[in-house]
Parts: structure tokens; sequence; C-alpha cells
């Protein structure tokens, strides 16, 4: 799932290549990732591109005033097209494309574009077309921004303060910090050498601000090693800058413990019991549920 380095890196490749031009058509195959219909996705026609940017883990692409908003969820990825002026004409229902973008050719003749495929059953890649991207639900109801001047240690001190949930929860909540999900959040609670179960109000202020650190460096060190590559490049950079997520059985690169895994919520998470829980690996409570 692509986050918050993913997306930023996303948006910045997209606005070398995509601002100044004019969208052609947007053909919808996947018809339920179309969220809005007033106004019609048909009214992006002709509208030029003036800016991408990012809210939290969503794309936005602005188009004369007129915002092109999308949401990649879990299995959707964008793949940019230098020449869709060959492309078949799009049917629904067959394989994962669900979104192609066609913008207007250039001096060479080549239409380029872009389009949003989403692998698997669960369908959840979703796009808007708004007049304002506060608009769309998940977009308004955005906590802070973590690579935000605004976002201090004071700030998350205010965020984690009378929270009872487990930090690793709470790291992954939308509304509380935008931008962070499974795979950033294990990385974060790596590097600030803290138990996922944790219980956020729990936290001292040392730790809140170790905490802090751990979430602006790793973030700004992903965004840094994702920035320039194209957007086909980025799902193997994340994959490799990755110490502990998806990383179950091998050895921690800080420590040499074995890296291991628990569930939590509706997946799994990753952790390094030497670093992060004192070397007692955590119970796994859907596990021991089934036990009993
Ligand atoms: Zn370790």
């Amino acid at each position: 799932m692509p986050e918050l380095p993913e997306v930023e890196s996303l948006a910045a490749f997209l606005r070398e290549r995509a601002v100044g031009r004019a969208v052609l058509g947007v053909d919808v195959v996947a018809i339920q990732a179309l969220k809005t219909f007033d106004p019609p996705v048909t009214a992006l026609g002709g509208l030029t591109i003036t800016g991408v940017s990012r809210h939290g883990k969503f794309l936005d692409f602005d188009c004369d005033g007129l915002h092109l908003v999308i949401h990649l969820a879990r299995a959707g990825w964008l793949r940019w097209r230098d020449d869709l002026s060959g492309a078949k004409p799009v049917r629904p229902g067959k394989g994962p494309l669900a979104v192609r973008v066609r913008l207007a050719p250039d001096e060479l003749g080549l239409a380029p574009g872009f389009e949003l495929t989403e692998a698997g059953t669960q369908k959840r890649l979703a796009v808007y077309v708004v007049k304002n991207p506060d608009e769309v639900p998940g977009v308004a109801a955005l906590g802070p921004d973590p690579l935000a001047d605004t976002f201090t240690i004071d700030a998350l001190k205010a965020i984690v303060g009378g929270n009872r949930t487990q930090i690793k929860g709470l790291l992954r909540d939308q509304k509380v910090i935008a931008g962070i999900g499974n795979a950033y959040s294990d990385e974060v609670l790596h590097a600030a050498r803290m138990s996922p179960f944790k219980i956020a109000s729990s936290l001292t202020d040392a730790q809140i601000a170790d905490l802090h650190e751990a979430i602006v460096t790793t973030l700004h060190e992903a965004v840094e090693r994702a920035r320039g590559l194209a957007a086909k490049d980025l799902k193997a950079e994340k994959k490799s800058g990755l110490r502990v997520h998806n990383r179950t059985g091998r050895p921690c690169d800080v420590c040499g413990d074995t890296i291991r895994e628990v569930s939590f919520a509706d997946s799994s998470l990753q952790y390094c019991p030497t670093c992060q829980t004192g070397g007692k690996p955590l119970a796994d409570r859907r596990l021991s549920k089934l036990l009993k």
C-alpha cells in the first residue's frame, strides 16, 4: 500500500510530467471506484492540470480549479504511460485497470497519461471529482501532516495525551496523523525502540520526543530515497528500505535478533523483540483467543 513517502514521490513525479497538460478524457473502467457524480467526470475534459499535491495518502490533481482526488488504497497503483494514443479502448470487468486518464498530445504527437490499477478482489481504490478537496470525507477528516512544520513535539504530545489506544493503532489512524500506514508505523516504532502495544497516554515526555524524532526521520528518509524515482520503481524502493515491516524471520539490522510477527487489527505487524519489547515476544491475541 502506498503511504506518505510513496504518494509524496508520485505527486512530484506527476507534477513534472502532467502539469501544464490538458486532460483529453477520463475513462472509468471500474465504475465502483468513482465516488462522486456531480460534477461529472466528463467535466475534467479540456481542463488543464495546474498542480499535483498530496493530502495524507490522497493524490490531488488541480485541473483549473476542479479537483481529481485519488486514494490508491491497499492494492492500488498508478502507472504513467508515455503514449496512450495506441492504447486499446478499455472494457469494464477485465483485469486490474480501474481508471485511465488521457492527456493531450505533445508536439511530438505522443499522448501521455496515467492508469490507476488495483490488484485483488477487494476493490477499495477511490476517485473523486470535487470543487474542493475538503469535500472528500477522508481528506476533510485527516489529522496533521507529519512532514508539516506545525507537527512539533508539543503537537504529538497533544495527540497522545489522554489517548488510551495502542500506539501502533494510533499511528495508523488517518484522523490522528495523516499518511502513515501499516508499513511505516512498524518502521517508526522500530526506530523509536517502542512496543507497538504500548498505550499512547502512558508515554513519558522523553518517549514522546523519541517517537516524534522517529516519525519525522523515518518519513523524511523514505521521501529522500523515493525522490526522483519513476512511479514504476517506487514499490521496489519502498520494500528495500524497510527494516522490520514484512521481514518476519530475518535478522534485525540493528541488533541481529529475529524479527517477529503478531496479528494486529485486520492484518499483522512486525517488530524486533530485543529493540522494542525487552526481548520478550508479544502474545498473539488472535491466536490465544482461538486456543481458549
Ligand atoms: Zn533489533
